[in-house]
């Protein structure tokens, strides 16, 4: 699709990784479509996920009690947010589309990359009060997580051993992302890649890039609690 921007953001230690070729397969299948495509491959980076006052650079508003989100709020918009966290910003701006691709850690994202969530989706440039959920400051944007899972699809079922996959995805995809605002399209899950076959996990990427090829017609699911609940 041209004329589309794709931001990814990328958090495995591994290139030959199935996290690795997954994230090589959007690129080939984005970039053929003519979208843009910028990465954030974050171990790479060297990414600091830790959210700590010299994450602003002019003076703090109250030093005497820090709090890290008043404080960042007030340094984005004075524009003295320290330059990492800016450079970040500045890829979601453009980005219509922003693909997650992780490994599933403890049920969530790799610290790495909630690191760079509590850092870059700062008040004032990713939500507000008002402007959360539906009037999130991102609301023009699209976000997917693609990840992969050390467990099965069964025991991701309802009466599976882990429990429902979607219990998982509220926080990630209706705590954060729609709670920024952002437009969720369908996750793409690549169960337990590291116990199946060399052939089967060829087809699980061969999945990925046909829905790949047509992933801008897809419509968002709907955020709200009956699709993860019912
Ligand atoms: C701290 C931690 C917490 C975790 N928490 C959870 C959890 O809560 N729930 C859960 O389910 N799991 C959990 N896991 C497991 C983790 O999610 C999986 O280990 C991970 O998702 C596997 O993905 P990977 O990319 O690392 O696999 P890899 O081991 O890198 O890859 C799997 C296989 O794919 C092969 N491969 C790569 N590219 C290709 C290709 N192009 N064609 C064919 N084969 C290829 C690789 O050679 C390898 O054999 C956790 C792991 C850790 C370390």
């Amino acid at each position: 699709m041209p004329g589309k921007n794709v931001l990814i953001v990328y958090a495995h230690q591994e290139p030959k990784s199935m996290n690795g070729s997954l994230k090589n397969i959007a690129v080939d299948v984005l970039q053929k479509q003519g979208c843009s495509i910028i990465i954030s491959d974050l171990y790479s980076m060297n990414f600091n996920a830790a959210a700590t006052r010299n994450d602003i650079t002019g003076e703090l508003c109250n030093p005497q009690h820090f709090r890290y989100g008043t404080e960042t709020m007030e340094a984005f918009k004075k524009g003295v947010l320290c330059e990492d966290i800016l450079k970040e910003q500045e890829k979601v701006k453009v980005a219509d589309l922003i693909i997650f691709q992780f490994p599933l850690y403890w049920y969530s994202f790799p610290a790495i990359m909630k690191g760079w969530i509590d850092r870059v989706f700062v008040q004032g440039f990713a939500f507000d009060f008002p402007g959360c959920y539906d009037t999130g400051l991102l609301k023009d944007k699209l976000a997917l997580l693609s990840f992969t899972t050390g467990g099965t699809e069964e025991m991701f079922s309802k009466d599976g051993m882990s429990g429902d996959i979607r219990y998982v995805l509220w926080p990630m995809q209706h705590g954060i992302m729609h709670f920024c605002g952002f437009k969720v399209l369908a996750p793409q899950i690549t169960y337990a890649p590291e116990y199946v076959g060399d052939e089967k996990r060829k087809n699980m990427l061969l999945l990925w890039a046909r829905r790949l090829e047509a992933i801008w017609d897809e419509r968002p699911i709907e955020c709200t609690p009956p699709w993860y609940f019912q």
